[in-house]
């Protein structure tokens, strides 16, 4: 049922490291050969072999609005037409900027890039320059995309200074990003303790999507917050994955806890290649022109980029979370049912339209309790629910997403592949 894309990845192989433009998508850890997507439309893809998927990796998150959605491929059109790159700016750079100021309450002014990547080494790069200090402060198990100062694993202990998690990342880099647990306070002041005069910016997802989802305890947000305030560091979020996923106003709107900056890519490039970093406007005029910390890109603000991310945005209301939420409420039960009769445990983690699941008692509230889950079965789960017409991402560690095209059906369809599988992937 794979011939053609297994003849297509044997060449990719040749081409590209891995057959792959990014690591996952050679679905290394659930030990199968990738499947190549032909098409997509609304909440399914096609894959070249002809089998229909429903879709809940939706491109790791940007398709909010589903594949090929009628408006937005409209208006790239209509765009193209008129010419696909200007480096010079468009009234259509200034649309998107007015809407995401007005909905992502930390922003007062941003920047737009072309990559997640690019947005958070920006940011953190304005955090160092704004305060004049070096040192930048993560949690464990977030993702901020690949560059060197955040492909950092946590040292020995908590709170140490970190170690390069890839060769080519210097120890030096490494030695100035500080590691902790995610949603462990004490981790947190501790590390406050020992480096506070010389931290610029804590750097977090505020629902962290790239251990599978885990949202933050209560309070953890205030309290990361007022540590930042007391200590003259920044507080940076990271909403690549969260922005306009968790909420109309994004996870700071939902937990009303504002950052002093933020990141975005994403849902706000509808499909398209964008990232941006915005926040506080005394910080953010420290950019060149205006301001003298540099940062530039030769496709940033791009105008078939800008388009997508427009009429991405703009077509998402209130009550397009009512229906994620409506979504997740019937998965969540849904699955937890199907686990408790066939008697394997499974913890369910959500927010908004990310949700994560996890093969373990739980709760999983952070890097090591998401390394509970049964990576054995969670890979012969994958395995049988794609044969299933489910089409989950292709790692434990990774979140599903919902699209405003999923239906009540899908959910329905999706539960029934689960039982199936489920059977099948316990044998
Ligand atoms: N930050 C977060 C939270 C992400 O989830 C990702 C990508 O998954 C990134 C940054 C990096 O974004 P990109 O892959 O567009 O460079």
């Amino acid at each position: 049922m794979y011939e053609k894309s297994k003849a297509l990845y044997e060449k990719a192989k040749d081409l590209m490291p891995g057959g792959v433009n990014s690591p996952v998508r050679a679905f290394n850890s659930v030990g199968m050969d990738p499947v190549f997507i032909d098409h997509g439309k609304d909440a399914r893809t096609y894959d070249v072999d002809g089998n229909e998927y429903i879709d809940y990796v939706l491109s790791f998150g940007p398709l909010i609005l589903g594949h090929s959605d009628r408006t937005v491929v409209d208006a790239l059109t209509a765009a193209a037409q008129k010419g696909t790159s200007f480096g010079a700016p468009t009234a259509l750079e200034n649309e998107l900027a007015e809407l995401v100021i007005d909905r992502v309450p930390s922003v007062e002014m941003l920047r737009m890039v072309s990559s997640g990547t690019e947005a958070t080494l920006a940011a953190l790069r304005l955090a160092r320059g704004f305060t004049g200090k070096n040192k930048i402060l993560k949690f464990e198990g977030c993702y901020h995309g690949h560059s060197d100062s955040l492909l950092i694993k946590a040292g020995s202990g908590v709170a140490t200074l970190g170690l390069p998690d890839s060769p080519g990342v210097p120890e030096g880099t490494a030695a100035n990003t500080i590691t902790v647990p995610y949603n462990d306070e004490e981790s947190l002041s501790e590390a406050f303790d020992k480096f506070g005069d010389d931290i610029a910016a804590v750097i977090m997802e505020p629902v962290a999507g790239n251990m599978g989802v885990v949202p933050p305890k209560e309070g953890f947000l205030k309290f990361v917050r007022e540590i930042t305030e007391q200590n003259d560091a920044l507080l940076i979020f990271d909403e690549v994955m969260t922005g306009f996923r968790v909420d109309y106003n994004s996870a700071q709107g939902h937990y009303g806890i504002t950052p002093d900056l933020t990141c975005l890519g994403k849902v706000i490039g509808g499909g398209l290649p964008v990232g941006a970093y915005g926040g506080r406007r005394d910080i953010m005029e420290r950019i060149a022109p205006v301001g003298d910390i540099y940062q530039a890109g030769t496709l940033s603000g791009n105008p078939l980029a800008m388009t997508a991310g427009l009429e991405t945005l703009k077509q998402l209301t209130p009550e397009s979370y009512e229906h994620f939420n409506k979504l997740g409420d019937m998965l969540e039960v849904g699955l937890k049912e199907i686990f408790s009769e066939k008697g394997y445990p499974i913890t369910v983690n959500r927010a908004g339209s990310m949700i994560g699941f996890f093969l373990t008692e739980g709760p999983v509230v952070d890097f090591d309790s998401a390394n509970t889950s049964d990576l054995e079965l969670f890979k012969n789960l994958y395995q049988e629910l794609l044969k299933e017409g489910v089409y989950l991402p292709p790692s434990q560690f990774e979140g599903m997403f919902l699209s405003t095209k999923h239906t009540e059906e899908d959910i329905r369809k999706t539960l029934d592949a689960f039982r199936n599988a489920l059977d099948r992937a316990a044998d």
